[in-house]
């Protein structure tokens, strides 16, 4: 097979037929309209075996898993997901693998009606980047540039339960298996981002860590926050794992959660029950945006929580 009757294969026809692909996989270029009024949200991530991935990680995961990080970021900010291009770097072909891998991302893709528009195959050590291209009204798209003090801090979902997977599955702990699927099959909070247009003053994804991410939001808002653990959403696992160890990094610095933290002034936080009963993910305020700089968070007696490291740094000594 050449690279061609690879991509043909393997990837043509992955998600809807869209009206606004006038030309999709097989030509020197995609071809696509972006409707007037609209502004294209545009996001590039790159995963790396053995870096973002276990080796071990079922081909067909993280088919899903690499373009749900990408839709992942077009929640953040508010985007309905449209298209998606796709470069592939495998040590060796195996149609067998390749076969999994797009049925994860197919599969995903047809969930948010994302056509997958154009792709890479090169050879060398398993990377994969996938872009993903978004659509949101014009000036309507959230940054993260809008926290004022007063607002509340409020995150999706629960966190820590990928970082707990990470810390557990490679000592081979078969209790953690079922955490294996918040670590590899994140489900991007698309339908919620959307609906906090208009409504969050500040938005975020939660990839490297509540600490890390929510400390995005608050330097490129010129605020501070301070968040009370207690009020953090936990499933069990992760619950029992803090009350047991009394390590609160699970929930807040580890990465992976793939939920959204957001800001909203607190006259409309009365709309936040309906916004999570609508978009099928439960909604919590966490704390509340402040004066100054940087993230205060309270353990459950009141005193200080004193991090150990925020988030995940690629480069750890390049600052
Ligand atoms: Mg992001």
């Amino acid at each position: 097979l050449s690279e061609f009757d690879l991509i043909r294969t393997h990837f043509r026809g992955v998600g809807p037929l869209r009206p606004d692909v006038a030309l999709g996989v097989g030509d020197d270029c995609a071809l696509l309209r972006v409707p007037s009024g609209l502004e294209l949200a545009v996001s590039i991530d790159t995963l790396v075996c053995g870096v973002h991935f276990l080796p071990d990680c079922e081909p067909e995961a993280l088919g899903h898993k690499c373009l749900a990080v990408g839709l992942s970021d077009l929640a953040a900010m508010g985007a309905e997901p449209a298209w998606a291009t796709l470069a592939l770097t495998l040590p060796r072909r195996d149609e067998a693998w390749l076969h999994a891998f797009a049925q994860g991302f197919s599969s995903l893709a047809a969930d948010h009606g994302v056509a997958l528009v154009g792709g890479d195959t090169t050879r060398g050590p398993l990377s994969i980047t996938v872009q993903v291209h978004g659509l949101v009204p014009q000036g309507q798209g959230v940054r993260r540039s809008g926290a004022r003090p007063g607002q509340l801090v409020c995150v999706s979902g629960t966190l820590g339960d990928a970082g707990l997977a990470l810390l557990r599955l490679p000592a081979r702990d078969s209790a953690a298996e079922h955490l294996r699927v918040r670590l590899e099959r994140p489900q991007p909070r698309v339908a919620l981002g959307m609906a906090l247009r208009g409504v969050a003053t500040a938005m975020i994804d939660l990839s490297d860590g509540l600490a890390a991410d929510l400390g995005h939001i608050l330097e490129a808002s010129g605020v501070g926050a301070e968040i009370r653990l207690a009020e953090l959403p936990l499933g069990s696992d992760v619950a029992e794992y803090v009350a047991r160890t009394g390590d609160w990094s699970v929930p807040v610095a580890a990465g992976d959660d793939y939920e959204l933290c957001f800001t909203l002034p607190p006259e409309r936080s009365s709309v936040l029950g309906g916004l999570a009963r609508r978009s099928g993910c439960a909604v919590r305020v966490v704390g509340e945006v402040t004066r100054g700089t940087g993230l205060r968070c309270l353990l459950p007696d009141g005193a200080l929580w004193a991090p150990v490291e925020t988030g995940y740094n690629h480069f750890p000594g390049a600052g």
